[in-house]
């Protein structure tokens, strides 16, 4: 499918149109330094050029409390599996995010599939939209390597001047395009001003810090026994602000929510967190992670080693939320790198 252009002035008449089909989300300015996602009813509310939202757009896939299925037991057993979802866009989802959301596609559509993941999954359509310059000192999406777009969206739009240059990846993205007839085909010119731009911005987006990548799996390998976990561990205060804000941590609890008669009620499913201290609790009283600092390992290991041996990917962004919430100041790409550099000291 060949790419299109889009005039900036005619951004907002786009929206709209998108607007008149679908309930849209996209990026808001919250304070001076604070962005959400958030449903939008004007084209002037959105800010594409933010830095990571409080929280990632996986609030729109997974929501933090939501009703898996209704029962009713007054005449028999009643039980009707519930999906509340209407189609949707979100516009302006950074390459991070958009790789956030492949993370999650692995965990819940791999078997046994998760279908509320997956309608829900299927009624969301993504609009990418490219960083030019790097977010602030929390982010590590050059480390990542997610700071460039590698698919997963359905458009993607890069600042190119006077215009937008949009990248259609799908069909559901031609037919979004459809919708405005403000567009016109990409042409060599502008097909060249997009190349020396991406060109110009890998130069930008170096490595975050004095770990590579290809280090992360043989620090991970080794580091299971390193003091880091519990120096780490004395600051963290287990509030779980980490995993809420961050795009690829995905635990949750199932819980039934009777109604005051009994006979009817939901079961829900809500955020939960391996940094809350009953989260490993099980049957009998047994805690396999009592201590913080195991629970602060396990978190850095869900990121950096366990999903590599599973799905052969890491489960980091480099979005840097998890280190700009964190009210202790624990700093993901400082703590990988004490790591390497504990390498030889247990
Ligand atoms: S946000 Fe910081 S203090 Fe809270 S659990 Fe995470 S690492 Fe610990
Ligand atoms: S671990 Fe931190 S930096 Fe990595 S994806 Fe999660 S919130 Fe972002």
């Amino acid at each position: 499918m060949k790419d299109v252009l889009l005039k900036k002035e005619h951004f907002n008449g786009f929206v709209e149109s998108l607007m008149s089909s679908y309930k849209v989300a996209a990026p808001v300015r919250r304070g001076e330094k604070s962005f959400a996602f958030n449903y939008i009813t004007e084209a002037e509310d959105i800010c594409l050029n933010h830095i990571p939202t409080i929280l990632p757009p996986k609030k729109y896939f997974l929501p933090q409390h939501e009703t898996l299925l209704e029962y009713d037991t007054t005449n028999g057993q009643d039980m009707q599996a519930f999906v509340e979802m209407e189609p949707m866009v979100i516009i302006g989802v950074h390459s991070c995010d958009i790789a956030g959301i492949q993370c999650l596609n692995h965990v819940f559509m791999d078997r046994p599939k998760d279908y509320h993941y997956q309608a829900r999954h299927d009624k969301i359509l993504l609009i990418g939209y490219e960083c030019l310059r790097k977010c602030d000192q929390y982010a590590s999406c050059g480390l990542m390597q997610t700071h460039m777009p590698t698919g997963g969206y359905d458009l993607f739009m890069t600042d190119i001047g006077d215009y937008y240059y949009f990248s259609i990846n799908t069909f559901a993205g031609k037919g979004m395009i459809g919708l405005f007839d403000g567009f016109s085909l990409a042409d060599a010119e502008a097909e060249k001003i997009l190349k020396k731009i991406r060109s110009d911005k890998k130069k930008l987006f170096k490595n975050e810090t004095d770990v590579s990548l290809a280090e992360i799996p043989s620090i991970f390998e080794w580091g299971f026994d390193s003091h880091v976990w519990d120096r780490t561990a004395e600051k963290c205060l287990s509030c779980g602000n980490c995993t809420n804000v961050c795009p690829t941590c995905y635990c949750f609890d199932v819980k039934d929510e009777p109604e005051l008669n009994l006979s009817k009620g939901r079961r829900v499913r809500v955020w939960d967190s391996c940094q809350n201290e009953t989260f490993a609790i099980i049957a009998g009283g047994e805690n396999f992670r009592a201590k913080r600092a195991q629970r602060t390992r396990h978190r850095f290991f869900r990121k950096f080693k366990y999903p590599v041996q599973r799905y052969g990917k890491f489960f980091c962004t480099g979005c840097g939320r998890c280190s700009r919430q964190c009210m202790a100041s624990i700093n993901l790409k400082e703590t990988i790198s004490n790591l390497k550099k504990s390498w030889g000291e247990i």
